[in-house]
């Protein structure tokens, strides 16, 4: 077992009534499956009275882990096709009885649980629908400690795409329920000494285990694994990877809701008539995922039912993962970081704990034409900033869906090939995000060009192709691999601009500013990208098309953002509608040197286009004075660390 599983497996629970409450429902879950779950294995196994015999059975598909990614799958393949599923899990209890990570949804996973899954009346009876990521910070020269002083940037209309906070317990014994109603599908907990021997081409795959103090060896045509962290195939088969992402997170839970509106000494009635109100409206903003956000970390505020989701995320660089290695370190961190919280968090009883020391691992390969497939964290996982963990489930689950219901094998072998490329790419896209500038969580300014950058590409290049089903369409993922490939180079040059202009901006602090509320669509190519969401039943070819005039939406986007950052840096407001600057500068080598910028500028034409200001109207009105006013004497700055990344430039 891994130094951080252990770690997760070591943690307390601090309440007995939780943990009765959890382990109360697993077992009426435990009683349901024995009862109810008398699939062909199950009965057999039942006639067998020696704890030494050997019972061999046929399933189509094998999947190793009962966690989010495992119980979606059988529930998609349960849905999709005809096939028998037998779900193999190491824990007695499902849903366990502590407390699992990972609550934040965004829309490919909303969708996919919502719509694909079909589980959305239990999402909304269930778990709170969220209101979109919101972004704090403290703002120079305030006191900091009222939810009034702090900045914030956010979208203020809900997304048409619904998102959740999810109870990941709560959800993955809805999942186990829906799916033991068919008899198709054999669950075993509490499995051990499992073995896989994995067939090469046609033969069976080998799947042997111990469950109930009996011996079963079982022949299945596809494995997939869903072990989380455990990873039992890929360090099997011996492909975990690095990344170059050094995160760590301590987390934990706290009875009842933190509603951090609340936060505050205002009195309830200047409270609700607080002018903030004519920008933010009246939508709860703790149903959002709030993040508490400075260089290099975030403090996550995630409400569930009855309970609160707290987090702090942080780059092992700029935070030392010892100073914040438990939920008590971690709350007198936030006291002095963000005040507002000494309100009440000292007040709230922990009801669970984790931690990881360093989280982020890639894998060389995620999906074979031999017929097994890794799902969920047993293959990769970069970062939870955007909550990408449940997408890529969500991603990674259809491709595997769609390749167990390929019967030619030959189509299997092309789709294999394809599929690893494109898991790899969609992974690989979000790299640049952590690796290259986390550090720009530090500014708001920044952060809100480097998020509404990469939730524009979001909405464009994973959302509007996931609801339109077309990641299963080899007709879509040639051409598509294709565009995201070029879209690649220009992200990570984006990044690196992005945050040496943090990077400078830092060397010139301002001495007080006044909080600043900013909506991210404010930003128009965010905006326009969110109109793919109401483009749906596109064919392939409609799709590309769409995708490449979309390319020109999100292009726009990054020439505002390389000529808002120039200038800023050369002091010249003229800059952000020159016509020439706006077409010449270049995306893919993007470079931040203010004298060579400088003379750059030099020989541009004056022609001026009214309309590139449009672009950002209100984020130049928000940013741009408060960003050139109050600086000290130049200082030299480091530029940003290169990194080559370019999504889908992997060779297959
Ligand atoms: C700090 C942090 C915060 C996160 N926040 C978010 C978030 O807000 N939103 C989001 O989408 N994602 C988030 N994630 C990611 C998210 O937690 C994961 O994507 C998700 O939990 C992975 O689910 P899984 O099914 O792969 O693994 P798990 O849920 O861990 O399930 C794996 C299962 O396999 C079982 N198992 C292990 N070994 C074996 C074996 N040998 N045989 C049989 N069974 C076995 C385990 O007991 C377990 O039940 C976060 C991750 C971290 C580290």
């Amino acid at each position: 077992m891994s130094k951080v599983s252990s770690i997760q497996d070591g943690r307390r629970s601090q309440t007995r009534p939780q943990e009765c409450k959890t382990v109360t429902s697993s077992i009426l879950l435990e009683q349901f499956w024995r009862i109810d779950l008398s699939g062909p294995t199950t009965k057999d196994l039942s006639s067998h009275e020696s704890t030494a015999s050997v019972a061999s059975h046929y399933y189509d598909v094998v999947i190793l882990g009962a966690g989010l990614a495992g119980l979606t799958l059988a529930r998609q393949l349960l849905m999709n096709s005809d096939k028998r599923i037998l779900l193999l899990e190491k824990r007695s209890h499902i849903p366990p009885p502590h407390q699992k990570v990972g609550e934040s949804n965004v829309q490919v996973q909303g969708y996919y649980l919502g719509k694909v899954l079909d589980l959305e009346e239990h999402l909304q009876r269930e778990h709170y629908m969220k209101y979109n990521l919101r972004f704090y910070w403290t703002p120079p020269g305030q006191k900091n400690t009222n939810y009034e002083d702090y900045s914030q940037s956010y979208i203020r209309y809900l997304s048409n795409v619904p998102c959740y906070q999810l109870d990941r317990n709560k959800i993955e014994g809805e999942l186990l329920r829906l799916n033991c109603q068919d008899p198709r599908f054999t669950f075993h907990a509490g499995v051990s000494h499992l073995d896989v021997v994995l067939a090469k081409s046609n033969g069976s795959h080998s799947v042997s285990f111990t469950f109930e103090n009996r011996s079963n060896q079982i022949q299945a045509d596809w494995v997939v694994d869903t072990s989380g962290r455990a990873k039992f195939l890929a360090r099997r088969l011996g492909l975990t990877k690095s990344n170059p992402i050094r995160h760590g997170s301590t987390f934990f839970w706290v009875d009842g809701l933190l509603n951090i509106e609340k936060l505050t000494d205002l009195p309830q009635r200047e409270r609700l008539l607080h002018k903030n109100h004519n920008k933010l409206g009246h939508v709860p903003a703790w149903l959002a995922t709030n993040h508490f956000c400075g260089e290099g970390y975030w403090f996550w505020v995630i409400p569930l039912q009855g309970k609160t989701s707290l987090g702090l995320v942080y780059d092992n660089e700029i935070i030392s993962p010892d100073a914040v290695s438990s939920p008590e370190k971690v709350i007198e961190w936030v006291f002095k970081e963000h005040p507002v919280f000494l309100h009440n968090l000292a007040k709230q009883k922990i009801i669970d704990q984790g931690l990881y020391r360093d989280f982020s691992y890639d894998c060389q390969q995620t999906i074979s034409a031999d017929r097994w497939a890794l799902a969920g964290e047993a293959g990769r996982f970069t970062d939870p900033l955007y909550s990408p963990g449940g997408d890529l489930i969500s991603l990674y689950n259809t491709l595997i869906t769609d390749a167990i219901l390929t019967q030619d094998k030959g189509t299997l072998a092309i789709k294999a090939r394809l599929y690893e490329l494109l898991m790899w790419a969609l992974y690989e896209a979000y790299v640049p995000s952590y690796a290259v500038s986390y550090e720009v969580l530090g500014d708001q300014e920044c952060f809100a060009m480097k998020y509404t950058w990469e939730l524009t590409v979001y909405f464009t290049f994973y959302v509007f192709p996931f609801i339109n089903q077309l990641f299963t369409d080899t007709v879509f993922v040639v051409p598509y691999l294709d565009l995201f490939a070029r879209l690649g180079v220009l992200n990570n040059n984006l990044q690196n601009f992005i945050t040496s202009y943090y990077r400078w901006k830092k060397a010139r602090p301002v001495s007080s500013r006044d909080p600043i509320f900013f909506d991210f669509t404010s930003l128009e190519p965010l905006k326009k990208s969110e109109e793919l969401f109401y483009e749906v039943g596109l064919s392939a070819p409609e799709a590309i098309k769409m995708l490449k005039h979309s390319m020109t939406n999100v292009e726009k986007l990054a020439r505002f953002i390389a000529v808002y950052i120039y200038s800023v840096v050369l002091e010249d407001e003229d800059l952000i509608s020159n016509k020439q600057l706006a077409e010449t500068v270049k995306l893919d080598d993007l470079r931040f040197d203010p004298e060579a910028m400088r003379a750059e500028c030099r020989s541009l034409e004056t022609t001026k286009d009214p309309k590139l200001a449009k672009t950002g109207a209100n984020f130049i009105a928000q940013f741009r004075q408060v960003t050139v006013h109050d600086r000290p004497a130049r200082v030299t700055i480091p530029s940003a660390p290169v990194l080559s990344i370019a999504a889908g430039a992997k060779s297959a």
